[in-house]
């Protein structure tokens, strides 16, 4: 197989592989690597075996503990994030979720509006706000600096508008995404001082411009606590290097499938790419309040549309003008997502909502044909494809 962007024949290196993932399908891992769209077929068979394998994990690991309430109505979560949607940006894994009691938002530009994530942190808990290199959000704020745009579509218009004019003027990627991920954390320092809360944030950006030796970085001032230092860079590294290994290639953006969740709703192992074992540029992850569109169904009023950011990001990676990311979209592009969430209803729900506001999303995804309804069981991790 060849990854023809780069012309250049994948080879899988066994052995700097991610000794589990050597039993997976040979062929897949290659075509991911090749930035080839996987067939849906093949989409629901390998990531219901790399699940069966992250469920064994988990049920190894005994009891978790599970995220509650403490003082001042606050959750106890040690550690949340915004990152953006991009496939390329897998710093954590699942022993880090085993570890810590975490929860994090993905908004493309990792455009902080609201914090909210970072409401929900403990008292002694931190927040980091991470960017990361080549970030398409802020390189086409940057492209549109000067101009009303239009034909952009209003949903990322949104997230063009979240990022700062002094940001989006700066012309150098490695700068204005560094910038960025700073400005967006200052964001979050005043929203939680409005907020009268103390909690300590962070800007941490993730890079690959500079092999996999130096992938992660703390912008300004550095992560006081040394476990949380060591941890991201060893992760951050350890996930990059197996990527390498099985040929990956970081330039340009690739995804085998479009992930929708609201990770508030997954319980511990709260994230898709842990949850289905997936390695950096495979998954594109947009996080939303479900709860949203279920409304009526508890007694509450009229659904709510979803956050027009996260709608932004979806539409650009798999729609937008046929969709940006390789894989989900463009000329071959599958088009493919996932909604993931414990409950049927609230999947139902989601996928009525995408088909009935998006006539983009119901011609591309042949109504429907390329959506998966995936239940998932916080308790076990187990993700069962409907
Ligand atoms: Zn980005």
């Amino acid at each position: 197989m060849e990854n023809k962007q780069l012309g250049r024949k994948i080879v899988l290196c066994e052995e700097k592989m991610a000794p589990w993932r050597k039993g997976y399908c040979k062929d897949v891992l290659e075509r991911i690597a090749a930035q080839v769209p996987l067939p849906l077929d093949a989409i629901k068979e390998h990531y219901f075996q790399a699940n069966a394998g992250v469920v064994e994990k988990v049920g190894a690991a005994g009891e978790l503990r599970v995220p509650k309430k403490e003082e001042g109505n606050r959750w106890n979560y040690e550690i949340a994030m915004k990152q953006c949607t991009d496939a390329r940006q897998v710093t954590t894994d699942l022993g880090m979720l085993l570890r810590y009691i975490m929860i994090h938002e993905r908004t493309a530009g990792n455009v902080v509006r609201k914090g909210e994530v970072f409401k929900n942190l403990s008292v002694f808990g931190i927040g980091i706000v991470e960017g990361h290199y080549k970030c398409g959000a802020t390189g086409v704020a940057y492209k549109y600096r000067d101009v009303d745009a239009p034909d952009i579509d209003k949903n990322i218009l949104r997230i063009l508008s979240a990022i700062s004019p002094y940001v989006r003027d700066i012309a150098d990627t490695a700068e204005r995404d560094r910038e960025n991920a700073v400005d967006q954390a200052n964001r979050v320092r005043m929203i939680l001082r409005r907020a009268s809360m103390s909690n300590k944030v962070y800007p941490g950006f993730f890079t690959w411009e500079n092999g996999s030796g130096r992938n992660y970085e703390w912008l300004g001032e550095e992560m006081p606590d040394p476990r949380f230092h060591q941890l991201f860079s060893e992760t951050a590294g350890r996930m990059t290097d197996y990527a390498y290994a099985e040929g990956r290639d970081f330039d340009s953006q690739y995804a085998s499938i479009t992930m929708i969740y609201d990770p508030f709703r997954l319980g511990r192992i709260n994230d898709p790419r842990a949850i289905f074992d997936a390695l950096g540029n495979e998954m594109f992850c947009v996080t939303f309040d479900l709860r949203r569109l279920m409304r009526d169904v508890d007694g509450l009023g009229d659904p709510l549309p979803l956050s027009r950011t996260g709608m932004g990001s979806v539409l650009y990676a798999n729609f937008d003008q046929g969709g940006h990311v390789s894989g989900v979209g463009g000329v071959n592009g599958t088009h493919a997502i996932g909604i993931l969430d414990p409950d049927d209803r609230v999947i139902e729900k989601t996928r009525a909502y995408l088909l009935d506001n998006f006539p983009e999303i119901k011609n591309l995804t042949n109504n429907g044909d390329s959506i998966f309804s995936i239940r998932y069981d916080p308790a076990s991790a187990r993700a069962v494809f409907l």
